[in-house]
C-alpha cells in the first residue's frame, strides 16, 4: 500500500513529466515507427522541395532550416530527464524501474492529458520497447556538417547507451558531399542505416519530376553508403512514370538496384499527392495513372530484371491493393528475400493479374490525398 505522503511525490513527479519537450518534425518511415523509434528532430523540413511528387507536401512545403547543435543537444536532454523521470516513477510503483503498460495506466489515470501529448507518447513507446532505435528527422540530416552530427550522435550515445541502431532520410545528392570515411565515422558514432529517395533509376524520368539527382549520382551515392558499412534502403516508386515511361522506369531502376545492390528496396506505389505539380498534371488530364494490371506489369518487369541480394518491401498501404484495402503483397518490413524468393513475387503477381482489374483499388481512389 503506498501511503498518502508517498502518493503526493509520484504525483509530483507525474506533473514534472509535462514540464519537458523536444521537437518532433511529422514524418518519419513506416518501419521506424514499427520499432517505436525515439523522434529526434535534427533538421527542419527538405531542404529540397521541388520532387513534382513530393513538393514538400509532408512538411507543409514550408522552408528548410538547419537546427542548432546546442539546440538539438537540449531536446535529447530533456528526453534524458522524461525517461529518467519515468523510471523513477516505476521504482515508487513498485515496478523495479520498468517502462512497462502497467507503468503507462498508472500514469494516464492520474494525468489524461498525457494521452494526447507527443513527446510522453514518444518516449514512453520507445522505452517500452527497449530504447533502441532512434531516427533522425527531418528530410535530409546528413546535410549537417559531419563534425556537427557526429555531436548530437555522442550525445545520443552517451545518455542513452542501450541505442543500437540510429538511422535518418538522406538525399543522394547530400550524400555525394560526404567521403566514404566520413561516413564510415557517422557509423561507428551508431548511424547504421540510411533511407534513401531512388525513386526512378530512369535519367529522363528523374528529370521529369525534378528530383535534382541522376541515375549514376543514385549509384555513387548507395555505393558509398555501403562501403561506408551502413545499411541502405532505398525507395522506388511505381507507376511514377505514367504509362508513357513505365517500362523504361522498370528497366532502368533495376539496372540502377543491380548497380548499388541495397540492403532494401521499399516499393511505394505513386500516388497523386495534393498541392503537389504532379497532381495538377494528373488533374488536367496530362498524367496517365497506370491501371492496377499496368501497375502490377511494370513491378513484374522491374522485379524480373533484379540481380540483387535485397529485401524487396511492399511496407505500405499504397501499393497494390485489391478493394477493401486487401494488399497484393507481404507488407511486412522485411519484405521477401532476394533472390531466393524473386519467383514467388512473380508468382503472386501472376496470380494477381488473373484477378479481374474491378476488383483492384486504383490509384485514382487515393488521388488528392493531402500527403502519404
Ligand atoms: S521527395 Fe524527398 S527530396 Fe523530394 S521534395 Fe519530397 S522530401 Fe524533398
Amino acid at each position: 500500500m503506498v501511503s498518502a505522503e508517498k502518493l503526493r511525490e509520484i504525483f509530483s513527479l507525474i506533473e514534472k513529466l509535462e514540464t519537458y519537450s523536444f521537437e518532433i518534425g511529422p514524418i518519419r518511415p513506416p518501419s521506424e515507427g514499427g520499432s517505436y523509434s525515439l523522434l529526434i528532430r535534427v533538421t527542419r523540413n527538405c531542404p529540397w522541395r521541388l520532387c513534382k511528387f513530393c513538393y514538400g507536401t509532408p512538411y507543409n512545403r514550408e522552408k528548410f532550416q538547419l537546427r542548432s547543435v546546442e539546440e538539438v543537444k537540449k531536446d535529447i536532454k530533456n528526453v534524458k530527464a522524461m525517461a529518467d523521470l519515468l523510471k523513477e516513477i516505476s521504482f515508487r510503483l513498485g515496478y523495479g524501474g520498468e517502462v512497462n503498460l502497467k507503468l503507462g495506466e498508472a500514469i494516464l489515470s492520474y494525468d489524461v492529458t498525457l494521452r494526447h501529448n507527443q513527446c510522453f507518447i514518444n518516449v514512453f513507446n520507445w522505452l517500452y520497447s527497449g530504447g533502441k532505435t532512434v531516427f533522425l528527422q527531418d528530410a535530409d540530416s546528413l546535410i549537417i556538417p559531419t563534425k556537427n552530427l557526429a555531436e548530437i550522435l555522442g550525445y545520443l550515445k552517451n545518455l542513452f547507451p542501450q541505442i543500437e541502431r540510429i538511422t535518418s532520410y538522406a538525399r543522394a545528392k547530400t550524400l555525394l558531399r560526404k567521403t566514404v570515411e566520413e561516413l564510415g565515422e557517422l557509423r561507428r558514432l551508431g548511424l547504421l542505416r540510411l533511407h534513401v529517395g531512388l525513386e526512378t533509376g530512369d535519367d529522363e524520368l528523374l528529370k521529369l519530376v525534378n528530383k535534382g539527382v541522376t541515375a549514376s549520382e543514385h549509384v555513387e551515392a548507395g555505393r558509398r553508403v555501403i562501403k561506408a558499412g551502413m545499411e541502405l534502403s532505398e525507395y522506388v516508386m511505381p507507376g511514377l512514370g505514367g504509362k508513357t515511361f513505365s517500362r523504361q522506369h522498370a528497366l532502368n531502376t533495376a539496372r540502377v538496384l543491380n548497380k548499388i545492390n541495397p540492403h532494401y528496396i521499399r516499393m511505394r506505389t505513386f500516388v497523386p499527392v495534393l498541392n503537389t505539380p504532379l497532381y495538377e498534371d494528373y488533374v488536367r488530364g496530362r498524367f496517365k495513372l497506370l491501371s492496377p494490371h499496368e501497375c502490377l506489369r511494370e513491378i513484374r518487369l522491374l522485379i524480373e530484371n533484379l540481380d540483387v541480394t535485397s529485401r524487396v518491401c511492399f511496407d505500405h498501404f499504397i501499393n497494390p491493393s485489391l478493394k477493401g484495402g486487401i494488399p497484393i503483397f507481404r507488407q511486412s518490413y522485411e519484405g521477401y528475400k532476394l533472390p531466393e524468393e524473386k519467383q514467388l513475387i512473380l508468382k503472386t503477381i501472376d496470380e494477381a493479374l488473373k484477378i479481374d482489374e474491378s476488383k483492384f483499388r486504383w490509384t485514382e481512389e487515393l488521388a488528392g490525398t493531402p500527403h502519404l
